[in-house]
């Protein structure tokens, strides 16, 4: 751990967790295409932030340093595991994580379900290297950290904090491959807005999360492995079967309501008395599914509500850590 700027006994303390990303990138001066993520570290990402020492005493660690197509389960469990350690010091007030916006959305929900502490933890990346001209990634990382020190951010669990929106770990998605307002949370909206340094809160996800989820990975070196495959016309059912052999549970992209053919339910139905859930979600990205008559009489087939195929993934595993009984993990499906 790092101090970068001098303690303030006036400021709250925040620690910034680096993991990459384009918010690390550097590449040709001003250009925002062709770079290379993950590229500088902590101290000089942070320098790159001005008046952040008027906001908060900040405290650095490097996680990692790569694109975060890159990151891991064993990333999740170092974050949530050294979040959770470091949360117990009273002398620190918040964290900010920094991280690569193509997965930003699924790191924020496994940290949402796992962080066992009421303590802000801000998620944040950037579109555009640090090299580019109009790099955005130091307006998000100072608001960011000025989110993590804010009174009024407690209780909200994860969040991301993206082009002056605060978003849940719950509900944001990445919506852009390249502009700068690349985050929302589609119809559930965001949880609020900051302006420069003061965040303005407006709504709150019922959700789980942090201290009221009943998932702690304390002490767990890996984690089920979960596998998701993608329905589309003509789709090869023998994707079911594979995923069936080496993983715990699948999760199905499905059409519509979390739909697939005849032939890709057939293989389905065959995993039932093999104790392989498999979690019915959607490509659509917005919306909700319920248990359908038709395809969920089987009993591993588990409607995913309005998580997407990815945050479904993520919640399947981690019910997969506590049981893997069907109607249990259905139980927590229709909860969280
Ligand atoms: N490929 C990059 C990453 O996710 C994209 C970004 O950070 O915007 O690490």
């Amino acid at each position: 751990m790092i101090q970068i700027n001098p303690k303030n006994s006036e400021l709250k303390n925040i620690i910034i967790l680096a993991t990459g990303g384009t918010i690390a990138g550097t590449g040709e001066e001003g250009k925002t295409t062709n770079y290379t993520a993950g590229n500088i570290d902590i101290e000089v990402l942070v320098s790159s932030v001005r008046n952040l020492d008027k906001i908060a005493n900040i405290y650095g660690e490097q996680i990692a340093n790569v694109d975060s197509n890159d990151i891991t389960m064993n990333h999740w469990l170092t974050l949530a595991n050294r979040i959770n350690e470091l949360s117990k010091q009273d002398d620190v007030d918040g964290f900010v994580i920094t991280h690569g916006t193509d997965t930003l959305e699924e790191t924020a929900y496994f940290l949402d379900l796992t962080v066992k502490t009421d303590k802000p933890v801000v998620l944040t990346g950037a579109m555009r290297p640090s090299t580019a001209t109009s790099a955005d990634g130091p307006l998000n990382l100072y608001q960011s950290v000025a989110l993590a020190a804010s009174d009024l951010s407690r209780g909200h669990g994860a969040m991301v904090v993206f082009s002056d929106g605060i978003y849940s770990g719950r509900n944001v998605q990445k919506i852009n491959t390249f502009k700068t307002n690349a985050f929302n949370s589609i119809e559930f909206g965001c949880l609020g807005y900051m302006r420069d340094n003061i965040p303005f809160f407006f709504n709150k996800s019922i959700k789980p999360h942090t201290i009221y989820s009943q998932f702690d990975v304390t002490g767990l070196t890996e984690l089920p492995k979960v596998s998701i495959a993608y329905f589309h016309i003509d789709a090869d059912p023998s994707i079911i079967d594979y995923f069936a052999q080496n993983s715990e549970g699948i999760v199905i992209a499905g059409a519509g309501s979390g739909t697939f053919s005849s032939n890709w339910l057939e293989e389905i139905r065959n995993l039932e008395t093999k104790g392989i859930p498999v979690v019915r979600s959607s490509r659509i990205g917005n919306g909700i599914i319920l248990t359908d008559s038709t395809i969920d009489k089987y009993s591993n087939c588990i409607p995913s509500y309005t998580l997407s195929p990815p945050k479904s993934r993520i919640l399947l595993t981690l019910a997969l850590t506590k049981t893997k009984d069907y109607s249990e993990i259905k139980r927590i499906f229709a909860e969280y």
